[in-house]
């Protein structure tokens, strides 16, 4: 179709030798209906959507109609799903090309939900409607929180059944991202054993993500370092916030560290570090506390695939990538300790800071508090008075931190402001969410729009968040799924 969007695709994955992808075209849809829009991220795309047609919209992000310039392809990966290694590339997805911005920015666009592949293995290639809003209205909530993520551009009803447990309305979603490759990537081409196609990969990835090192040394090594610590900001920004991903498996761990695969993920309420939602994780592989030490697993699983371009010598190669791998402890504790004291606001350094933070949190696990609304409650704000903020305990805990703040030696304005821009007032709490999409679910749109528009300043206190800041009065545990 005639490019009057302002699309501006310059495919360079779609260049890359054929093992790394199949070429498709996604399927036409029935009866496509764009429902959710994101204009906001496509004016920062500087796309022309708003001149368009309803209609048109419809077609375009559907797939029915696709862009002049645009290459679809699936992409090929592997992974290790709770700890096995399989084959699987995209099985429900289009990867139509990079859009390229004003200012040279470089992002994929994909539909997901698009129809099958030769990935789909026992799939349908379809997705449905109440999870991509799901992960629409997720997805950009991590963004407005100022974590890196993939985002959501388009939602459009498809007007095809798709079979579940039972008949669902089928949707598709449009993810933008800084690129869909994953630790799954490289541990499909390291699977295939050739040094050749592992050195494009490394060669492409370097360039499109990390350019800064494409003329160091042993540039594998540089990589695994760069990675390495995107990760680790990525985990540090989850345990802030509460977020808790689900399905850590190592395709669903973006190589430029951005959340990806909004599936099972969901937002904690009372503080417990085992908490788990989805359905699957039954022995809790992906709980909330489990989180950094799994990134720690899959960045090991990465650092094996790059072993043959690191050195040649096998051992040699093997001491070297552990080394890197064995740094993630100790910097993870430096830079959670450093995140935990910005939610208090501990300006400097103490001996007892630790102690601190820790005495807190284990307050809030064996009192099952709510542990975002906690925060918002030292900040000062007014929060729905939880009685046990009259614990002795707390008292007595917020006496002591009290005391460490006056000696800050800053102004109270310093503290309070690192307290603002680390402390969200308003989350994607879990029941809020399920509410939107049942009213989505029956053709009733504005609940989730009103939502993505309260989680759009998730920094800043008003009127209208009082009602989406109170977890779940229901004692019933709330469950997430995969692949929906
Ligand atoms: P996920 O659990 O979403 O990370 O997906 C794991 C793998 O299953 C990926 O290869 C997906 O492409 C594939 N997959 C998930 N849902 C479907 C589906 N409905 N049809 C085909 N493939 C799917
Ligand atoms: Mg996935």
């Amino acid at each position: 179709m005639k490019n009057n969007i302002n699309w501006n695709f310059d495919n360079s994955y779609f260049r890359l030798p054929d093992v790394f992808k199949e070429n498709i075209s996604p399927f036409s849809v029935k009866k496509p209906n764009l429902i959710l829009l994101n204009k906001n991220l496509a004016e920062e795309l500087n796309l022309n959507l708003s001149q368009i047609e309803n209609k048109e919209l419809s077609l375009i992000f559907s797939g029915n109609s696709l862009p002049e310039g645009s290459n679809s392809i699936a992409q090929a990966y592997a992974g290790h799903q709770f700890g096995h290694f399989t084959m699987l590339g995209d099985g429900r997805a289009t990867l139509i090309g990079e859009h390229i911005t004003k200012n040279n920015k470089r992002f994929d666009i994909q539909f997901k939900g698009s129809g099958k592949t030769s990935f789909s293995r026992n799939g349908d290639g379809r997705a449905v409607l109440g999870p991509m809003l799901r992960e629409y209205v997720i997805s950009e909530a991590i963004f407005k929180l100022g974590i890196p993520t993939t985002r959501s551009l388009a939602v459009v009803e498809t007007g095809e059944e798709v079979i579940r447990d039972k008949s669902l309305p089928g949707a598709i979603l449009t993810r933008v991202a800084e690129s869909h490759i994953r630790v799954g990537t490289f541990q499909y081409i390291a699977a295939r054993q050739k040094k050749d196609e592992l050195q494009i990969l490394v060669n492409y990835v370097i360039r499109r993500h990390f350019p800064e090192l494409d003329n160091k040394k042993n540039k594998e090594l540089e990589l695994l370092k760069n990675v390495l610590d995107r990760q680790l900001d990525l985990v540090v920004n989850w345990m802030r916030v509460g977020f808790i991903h689900g399905v850590m498996n190592t395709d669903n761990m973006s190589i430029c560290g951005e959340t990806i695969d909004y599936g099972p993920c969901a937002f904690m309420d009372a503080y417990d570090p085992k908490t788990v939602f989805s359905s699957i994780d039954t022995l809790g592989r992906y709980a909330y506390c489990n989180q950094p030490m799994i990134v720690k697993w899959n960045l090991a699983r990465f650092a094996e695939c790059l072993i043959p371009l690191i050195d040649n010598d096998q051992k040699k190669a093997v001491q070297i990538a552990t080394e890197i791998i064995n740094t993630f402890e100790k910097k993870y504790e430096e830079k959670w300790v450093l995140m935990m004291k910005n939610k208090l606001g501990l300006i400097g350094y103490n001996n007892e800071d630790k102690n601190l933070i820790l005495d807190l949190l284990t307050w809030m696990h064996q009192k099952k508090i709510d542990y975002t609304n906690t925060f918002i409650y030292l900040m000062n704000l007014d929060i729905e008075k939880n009685i046990n903020f009259n614990d002795y305990e707390f008292k007595n805990w917020k006496k002591r931190w009290e005391k460490r703040l006056s000696n800050n030696n800053h102004t109270d304005e310093k503290y309070t402001e690192i307290m603002k821009r680390n402390n969200p007032v308003v989350i994607p709490r879990n029941h809020i969410v399920e509410n939107a999409l049942n009213f989505a679910n029956q053709g009733d749109l504005e609940p989730t729009v009103k939502l993505i528009d309260i989680l759009s300043k998730p920094y800043i206190p008003h009127e209208d968040i009082k009602d989406y800041q109170q977890p779940s009065r229901s004692n019933e545990k709330y469950q997430t799924f995969c692949g929906t």
